[in-house]
């Protein structure tokens, strides 16, 4: 494998829901270290695209590779052992379960047991160290005892950037992990996303373009299925296709 083998790829991913082509042909890679921002408009595929990567949703045709693995062909919770860690558009956490059973639970993963609210995990010192060292990263330390039910909106967004640190993992796919943090809230988030991209490489879905153009070392933009460019921020922001697809201008 060469040193600098992407930590994530993706080859000709496509899914078409009936008539409607989702994902249309899409390559992209996530280099070691980097922010990798996937921006486009709503419906253009985005939340697919993370679905078929993290192994929910299969592909109708592609291929994805892990570290250079090629794990098309496994499953959600294969890919999360693999140290493929991610955060969802719709949250997933488990209501009345307290912050730290959530991290725990997603600590487990890298475990591989997937009857994940069979195992007493509270016994499990190591899953226990995993998710608080997680809830201090995101800063809810304090709160690791509160049920994610009565966590903010703000508070249960990092909790589930928690939960995807929590399985120690070697590439973190975040489906706007922003949305209605508000400012303060936001910039924290990418504070947090800027200290963790050495350590797990980031595909960010964000629509927050401040935020992209602060955080991403690459941009890909996705319109209608099909990846429409590709670049730094400075060629993206000056790319006349891009502004006039999705910018508005
Ligand atoms: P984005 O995250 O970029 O807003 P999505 O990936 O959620 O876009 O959706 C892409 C397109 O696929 C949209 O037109 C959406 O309505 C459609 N779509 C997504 N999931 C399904 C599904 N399970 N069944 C049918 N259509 C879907
Ligand atoms: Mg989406």
């Amino acid at each position: 494998e060469p040193a600098h083998a992407p930590a994530l790829a993706v080859h000709g991913l496509r899914k078409a829901f009936g008539g409607l082509t989702a994902t249309d042909d899409v390559s992209l890679d996530l280099r070691p270290g980097e922010i990798h921002a996937l921006i486009g408009p709503n419906g253009a595929g985005k939340s697919t695209l993370i679905g078929q990567i993290a192994g929910w949703i299969a592909p109708d045709a592609g291929r994805v590779e892990l570290g250079g693995e090629d794990v098309t062909a496994l499953d959600v919770a294969a890919r999360a052992r693999l140290g493929l860690g991610r955060s969802f558009q719709v949250s997933s956490l488990a209501a009345p379960l307290s912050a730290r059973r959530n991290a725990m639970i997603a600590a487990q993963a890298r475990q591989g047991s997937s009857f994940r609210f069979l195992r007493p995990v509270a016994w499990d010192r190591g899953l226990r160290e995993a998710a608080d060292a997680a809830l201090a990263r995101v800063g809810l330390s304090p709160r690791a005892q509160v049920p994610a039910a009565e966590l903010s909106h703000g508070e249960r967004r990092l909790l589930e950037v928690a939960c995807a640190l929590a399985l120690g993992p070697k590439a973190l796919l975040l489906d706007e992990p922003m949305a209605g943090l508000g400012m303060e809230g936001s910039a924290r988030l990418g504070d947090l996303l800027e200290a963790l991209k050495a350590e797990a490489p980031i595909l960010l879905v964000e629509h927050d373009m401040d935020a992209v153009f602060r955080l991403a070392d690459r941009i890909s933009v996705l319109v209608a299925g099909r990846v429409i460019a590709s670049g730094s921020v400075e060629e993206i922001r000056g790319d006349a296709e891009v502004r006039r697809a999705y910018l508005g201008e």
